[in-house]
């Protein structure tokens, strides 16, 4: 993983899951790690155990749903490490539910964190990956983001939707800018992800399927050989779910 050795690396959604593995296993790899999300007690836990085993990392609070935040966070990086080589959009709320159960409420959130927060990374760290005439936007979708079942309406069409951000962005940025692009589709995956659900329907359902369940490195894996390959090589797009997954 030659590659990616003092690359800047943003990574949103940074306090668990696969956002937490994939700081600590770039930063294995000798990346500076940005790390991003609002639980401020668990990034500077995860800094610690990154400083600890020789890696390089800072965090920022940030609220993805938040324009401005975003802007802060890229500010900070520059600030920090002077460039931003890499960001992975990563954070995102599941609380999935049937229509019919009107949650409004948590429709709004997840278009706001998993769409809008998708955009506002990208309008923080575009002009400077520009000006670098380098740079790399991984957005993490979901196999949600292919097919819609039962429940996962709301969720699968914000998945859908940064699959389609992030082509569009390839076909935009990458032959005038040299920007890589990467869409990451997760299945099943052992996170915190699920906790967000509050229907007690499909909390059963969910707490059903994480029986399968693939470890958060096994995505993390995917996300550091995407940023190791050589920059003249374009991953577009990965899909991993667990082997017993339909
Ligand atoms: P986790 O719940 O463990 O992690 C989600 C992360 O997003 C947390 O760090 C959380 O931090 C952060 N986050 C949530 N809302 C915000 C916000 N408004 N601003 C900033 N950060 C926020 O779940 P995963 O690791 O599984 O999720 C990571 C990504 O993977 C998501 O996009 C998810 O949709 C996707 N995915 C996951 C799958 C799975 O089975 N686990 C399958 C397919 C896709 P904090 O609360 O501290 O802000």
């Amino acid at each position: 993983m030659d590659n990616l050795k003092s690359k800047v690396i943003i990574i949103t959604g940074a306090s668990s899951g696969i956002g937490e593995a994939t700081a600590k296993l770039v930063a294995q790899n000798g990346a500076k790690v940005v790390l991003a999300a609002r639980r401020e007690e668990r990034l500077q836990t995860i800094v610690s155990e990154i400083e600890k085993e020789g890696g390089e990392a800072v965090y920022h609070v940030t609220n993805v749903a938040s324009a401005e935040d975003m802007q802060k966070l890229a500010q900070f990086a520059l600030q920090q490490y002077g460039r931003i080589d890499v960001l992975v959009n990563n954070a995102g709320i599941m609380p999935v539910s049937q229509l019919n159960e009107l949650r409004v409420n948590e429709w709004d959130n997840m278009i706001d964190v998993n769409i809008k927060g998708v955009l506002y990374g990208i309008a923080a760290v575009l002009p400077t990956m520009r000006e670098q005439q380098s740079g790399h936007i991984i957005n993490i979708s979901s196999v949600a983001g292919y097919s819609v079942s039962p429940a996962s309406s709301v969720y699968s069409a914000t998945k859908f939707a940064v699959r389609a951000i992030t082509e569009g962005l390839r076909q935009e940025e990458s032959p005038a800018s040299n920007i890589r692009t990467t869409i990451i589709s997760p299945g099943i995956t052992d996170t915190e992800l699920s906790h967000s659900i509050n229907s007690p329907a499909i909390q059963a359902m969910a707490s059903e399927f994480m029986k399968m369940a693939i470890s958060p490195y096994s995505i993390a894996r995917a996300i550091a050989y995407v940023i190791n390959e050589p920059e003249d090589t374009g991953v577009n797009e990965i899909v991993i779910r667990p082997t017993l997954q339909p």
